[in-house]
């Protein structure tokens, strides 16, 4: 039977075959940030291919762009990012901890009795693994403070006090930069929290610029930063990031439609790279938990290997209705505003909606229908690196092989960091030139590795846990008759395959 997996085995193993570093690891690491290693930059280089492949690639329908991460100061102004994108938090009294409100558990009822030291690491275990506390929903500041928020029965996921906590106050999410050597004109500005805004600024200059005719979508991947409140969980949450994301127009009254497609079609690209369908869920947000713009919601979910195995969000797929294009056209109405206000968006509000707004700067005017409009907006947002986690996660095997345990990775050949490694069975009798030889033809095609130290066990093992599909053995027999043995990393088969003939068996074996 497969043995679940834990994150710990996940992040040893990254660890171990440099798939992720902490970030400044010499210096005593950075917390909640990352790096990817030698293997870990190619699993994640994989993940994008396999998005722009799926979404642009093969698509008529979607063209790409790649912006900058500084954008003007009125996109997170119209976005609604400036004001609205921040978390509620208290802190406690106790050990000076700040909490999310929204992530802030009862204490349990039967609580009379203290609970002994140990309980109390248990339970404060318990309620950081646990969802509420992984599960981010961005709140808006007004709303939330609006709220009376009693806090008194409440225990806090750090050091276990409970009813502890000073006021709520906002905690504002985005990371502030200054731009410009001058004093007098430098601005505040925002590393963006989000890819989605550069799409949406960009919406006019595509048109404009391309043939694209509606329904048709942009999409961009990239990196974004958030100061989240809590982070862990390794890659799960961080506060650098990178993002998928897709902005799908279509004619109002045909998003349902692509709301569905495109739910089908992101489930399946998961699935198709290999997660297993048991693994994946939707979950559609409840109605209250719907911002007030969205039509629908719903999450792509995948069972982390967190807490007790939870389920957690890996995608978020929005109807986003017409709201993003009509709040950057009220932006662009804003912007002399904003020059008069010394270039200073706090006491600013975003102008009214003109009255002639579907025939606005971001509208689109359809050839067909001889009419102009704002179009609808259908967003798959995911996030690379848990997706890469997920990948990770659900690929990860352990097994007893002749007494002894194999850890592997079983990616599909789309997502393996190495598609193939070449080996020599020994060091003499010219059997390292001929697997130079092999391994130089083959890197022309695929990602390969030549490896010639240690027991070829070893060797087989250590691209077990790399996650290789194939490795190839010259040996003596392939001396005489010029074969190779074709190892599979799942079945541990070995077939001899004549090396006229390896690159076709190859080709056809990782349909790349
Ligand atoms: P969550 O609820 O997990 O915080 P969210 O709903 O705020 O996510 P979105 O704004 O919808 O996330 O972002 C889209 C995707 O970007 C998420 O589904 C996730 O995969 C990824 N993502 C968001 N925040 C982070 C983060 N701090 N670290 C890593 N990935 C993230």
């Amino acid at each position: 039977m497969a043995k679940i997996t834990k994150l710990d085995d996940i992040v040893s193993l990254c660890k171990r075959r440099g798939f992720i570093f902490q970030s400044s690891e010499i210096y005593g690491g950075l917390a909640s940030c990352y790096d990817y290693g030698p293997l870990g930059v190619e699993l994640k280089n994989n993940v994008k291919k396999a998005w722009w492949k799926s979404i642009v690639q093969m698509r008529d329908d979607v063209v790409g762009l790649d912006c900058s991460i500084l954008m003007h100061p009125m996109v997170w102004k119209s976005s609604g990012h400036a004001d609205k994108f921040a978390d509620l938090i208290a802190e406690c009294k106790k050990c000076n901890t700040r909490t999310r409100v929204d992530h802030l558990q009862d204490k349990p009822q039967k609580d009379s009795i203290p609970p002994s030291p140990d309980e109390v690491t248990e339970l404060t275990r318990e309620l950081a693994s646990s969802p509420a506390a992984q599960h981010t929903e961005h709140v808006s500041i007004d709303a939330a403070m609006a709220k009376a928020h009693d806090l008194s029965g409440k225990l806090c996921p750090n050091c276990g006090a409970d009813g502890k906590f000073t006021e709520p106050m906002p905690f504002k999410l985005m990371f502030e930069t200054q731009m410009g050597a001058n004093v007098d004109d430098s601005k505040t500005m925002h590393l963006r929290p989000e890819t989605a805004q550069g799409i949406f600024a960009n919406f006019r200059n595509v048109l404009d610029t391309t043939r694209v005719k509606l329904p048709f979508g942009i999409t961009q991947i990239g990196k974004s930063f958030r100061n989240e409140v809590t982070t862990k969980a390794f890659i799960f949450r961080t506060r650098e990031f990178e993002q998928a994301e897709l902005e799908f127009f279509c004619e109002p009254g045909t998003d349902e439609h692509w709301y569905e497609h495109w739910k089908d079609a992101r489930f399946n690209w998961y699935t198709e790279l290999g997660l297993k369908k048991e693994n994946l869920r939707f979950r559609d947000h409840d109605p209250d938990e719907l911002a007030h713009y969205a039509k629908a919601c719903v999450d792509v979910e995948y069972r982390f290997p967190l807490g007790s195995g939870d389920w957690q969000e890996l995608e978020g797929i929005a109807n986003r209705t017409d709201f993003d294009l009509r709040q950057h056209q009220r932006g662009i109405r804003t912007l002399n505003k904003w020059f008069e206000n010394n270039r200073d968006l706090t006491g600013i509000e975003l102008s009214d909606e003109a009255e002639d707004y579907l025939s606005g700067p971001l509208s689109y005017f359809d050839d067909e229908k001889k009419q102009r409009y704002i179009p609808y907006v259908i967003e798959p947002s995911a996030g690379i690196d848990r997706s890469a986690l997920a990948f990770l996660v659900d690929a990860y095997d352990e097994e007893e092989v002749r007494g002894e345990t194999r850890n592997l990775l079983r990616f599909v050949p789309a997502l393996a960091p190495v598609k193939v490694a070449i080996f020599p069975l020994v060091k003499k009798e010219g059997m390292p030139e001929v697997a130079k030889n092999i391994y130089n033809d083959l890197k022309k095609y695929f990602n390969c590795f030549y490896d010639e130290k240690g027991a070829i066990g070893r060797r087989y093992r250590r691209q077990d846990e790399a996650g290789t599909p194939f490795c190839l053995t010259v040996d003596g027999q392939t001396l005489e008759d010029t074969t190779v043995t074709v190892r599979d990393r799942d079945s541990m088969d070995q077939v001899r395959v004549s090396t006229d003939q390896l690159l076709n068996h190859l080709r056809e074996k990782l349909d790349l």
